[in-house]
C-alpha cells in the first residue's frame, strides 16, 4: 500500500480523501492555492504544499505544479478528487510518466469516455443503450443536419463533445432554430472545451437521472454498486441525490447495472465510475461517463457501506477488488442535499465570512464538509461548501432524518440555499418520488410566481 498520497483538489472531497487515507494509515499530502490557506484541512494534513494563487488556472488546474509538489513531497501517488484535472486524460498521462501513480482509469480510458462522441460510440459496441441520436459528430452540411433532425423529431439537443458541468447544450424545438443553434452551440464549445465538435440527440421529455456506480480494479473485475436517482436538477446541475431510485423494478437496475460492468471488463476500465443514463418508459439511454469519484458518491457508500475512496485507492495500488458483485447487498435509502454557498432565491453565488456553523448529526446522519465557524469562502470556485446525507431503513426514515438535519444546520454570515431544501423534503411530488430533471426547474419557476 501506498505511504504518501498527494491530493490535487480542494474543499470538501479535499478533506474527505485526507480522512480515507488516514482510515488507511497513508500520510495526505494536500495543494492548496492562497486563498486556501485557511482552510482546516490544509492545516490537518500531514503536509501541505502551496501550489499558486487564488484562479485555478494557476494552481488546482496547474499540472507542473502540482507534480512538482508530490516530487518534493515524496509522494507516490496523486489523488485528483472531482472537478479540476480529474477527468483530464493528458494530467493522467503526466502524473504517471512523471513516476506516480493516479488515482483512477487508464489515461486511455479517460480520453475514451471524455469525448462524449467516443463514449457513445464504445457504450454501443459494449452494448450499453445509448440516446438515439447523430452517429458521431455532426457534418458541416446544412442540409445533412437538418436531415438527421427530421429523421430524429424535434425536439433534438445539441451537445458539445468535450462538454461537462451541465454547459455547452442548446435543446432546438423547430427547423428554424437548427441551424443557428448548431453555430452557436459549437463556436461555444471551442472556446470553452478547445473542440467545436457538436453531436445531437432525441431530447426526451420527461426523463429521470439515473446513474450506475461501478468499480472495477486491474484484473478485469467489476461491480455495480446500484443506482442514484439525481433528476433534482437546475440548469443541468444536481441538487439532490438520493439511492435507490424510487420505484424502478430492481430487475430492470440489475441488468442495466450488469451492461455496465461488463463493458468495464469489455474496456479494460479500472477505479471507480459512473455511467449516466436517462430513463423514460422504462428505458435507459446512455449519456456519458463520469471517470472520477463523484459529488453524490456518499449516498451508495450509505446505502452499500462500501468506500468508494478507499477501494479507489486500493485498486489504484494494485490490489483487486475487496469483494464480489454478489457479496453487494442494499440496505436502506439514502438522500443527499448539497449546500451552496448562494441566495436560496436568485441563486447567485454569496461567498464570504461564516460567522456560525452548527452541524447536524444523529443516527443516519453524515456531513461532509470542511467549513468551520469562522472560515471564509473564497469568491474563486464552485459554491458547493458541503453535503448532509440522511440514511434510513426505508426512504420515509431518510426523509425524515434529512428534515431533522436540516431544521437543525445553522450557517451564518452568508447565504446558503439550506431554505430550498427545507422547502423541497417537504413537497408533496419529491415525497412520493420518482420526479423528472425538469421537475425542480418548474417547481421554482411556480415559486418565483409565488
Ligand atoms: P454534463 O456532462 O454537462 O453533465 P450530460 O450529458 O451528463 O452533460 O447531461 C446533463 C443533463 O442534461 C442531464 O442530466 C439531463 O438533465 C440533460 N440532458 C442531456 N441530454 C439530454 C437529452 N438527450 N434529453 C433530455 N435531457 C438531456
Amino acid at each position: 500500500m501506498f505511504k504518501k498520497i498527494l491530493i490535487a483538489n480542494r474543499g470538501e472531497i479535499a478533506l474527505r480523501v485526507q480522512r480515507a487515507c488516514r482510515e488507511m494509515g497513508i500520510q495526505a499530502v494536500v495543494v492548496y492555492s492562497e486563498a486556501d490557506r485557511e482552510a482546516k484541512y490544509v492545516k490537518l494534513a500531514d503536509e501541505a504544499v502551496c501550489i499558486g494563487p487564488a484562479p485555478s488556472a494557476q494552481s488546482y488546474l496547474s499540472m507542473p505544479a502540482i507534480i512538482s509538489a508530490a516530487e518534493v513531497t515524496d509522494a507516490e501517488a496523486i489523488h485528483p478528487g472531482y472537478g479540476f484535472l480529474s477527468e483530464n486524460a493528458d494530467f493522467a498521462e503526466r502524473v504517471e510518466k512523471s513516476g506516480f501513480v493516479f488515482i483512477g482509469p487508464t489515461p486511455e480510458s479517460i480520453r475514451l469516455m471524455g469525448d462524449k462522441v467516443s463514449a457513445k460510440q464504445a457504450m454501443q459496441r459494449a452494448g450499453v443503450p445509448t440516446v438515439p441520436g447523430s452517429d458521431g459528430a455532426l457534418p458541416d452540411d446544412p442540409a445533412e443536419i437538418k436531415r438527421i433532425a427530421r429523421a430524429m423529431g424535434y425536439p433534438v439537443i445539441i451537445k458539445a463533445a468535450g462538454g461537462g458541468g451541465g454547459r455547452g447544450m442548446r435543446v432546438v424545438h423547430t427547423e428554424a432554430a437548427l441551424l443557428h443553434a448548431v453555430q452557436t452551440t459549437k463556436s461555444e464549445a471551442a472556446s470553452a472545451f478547445n473542440n467545436p465538435e457538436v453531436y445531437m440527440e432525441k431530447f426526451l421529455q420527461n426523463p429521470r437521472h439515473i446513474e450506475i456506480q461501478v468499480l472495477a480494479d486491474q484484473y478485469r473485475n467489476a461491480v455495480y454498486l446500484f443506482e442514484r436517482d439525481c433528476s433534482m436538477q437546475r440548469r443541468h446541475q444536481k441538487v439532490i441525490e438520493e439511492a435507490p431510485a424510487p420505484g424502478i423494478p430492481r430487475r430492470l437496475i440489475d441488468r442495466i447495472g450488469d451492461r455496465c460492468a461488463a463493458a468495464c471488463k469489455k474496456m479494460g476500465y479500472r477505479g471507480a465510475g459512473t455511467f449516466e443514463f436517462l430513463y423514460e418508459n422504462g428505458e435507459f439511454y446512455f449519456i456519458e461517463m463520469n471517470t472520477r469519484v463523484q459529488v453524490e458518491h456518499p449516498v451508495t457508500e450509505m446505502i452499500t457501506g462500501i468506500d468508494i475512496v478507499r477501494t479507489q485507492i486500493l485498486v489504484a495500488a494494485g490490489e483487486k477488488l475487496p469483494f464480489t458483485q454478489r457479496q453487494l447487498q442494499l440496505r436502506g435509502h439514502a438522500i443527499e442535499c448539497r449546500l451552496n454557498a448562494e441566495d436560496p432565491y436568485k441563486f447567485t453565488p454569496s461567498p464570504g465570512r461564516i460567522t456560525a456553523w452548527h452541524a447536524p448529526g444523529g443516527p443516519g446522519v453524515r456531513v461532509d464538509s470542511h467549513i468551520y465557524s469562522g472560515y471564509c469562502v473564497p469568491p474563486n470556485y464552485d459554491s458547493m461548501i458541503g453535503k448532509i446525507i440522511a440514511h434510513g431503513d426505508t426512504r420515509e426514515q431518510a426523509l425524515a432524518r434529512m428534515r431533522g438535519a436540516l431544521a437543525e444546520v445553522v450557517i451564518e454570515g452568508i447565504k446558503t440555499n439550506v431554505p430550498l431544501h427545507r422547502e423541497l423534503m417537504v413537497d408533496a411530488n419529491f415525497e412520493a418520488g420518482g420526479t423528472n430533471i425538469h421537475y425542480l426547474e418548474s417547481w421554482l419557476a411556480q415559486r418565483e410566481r409565488g
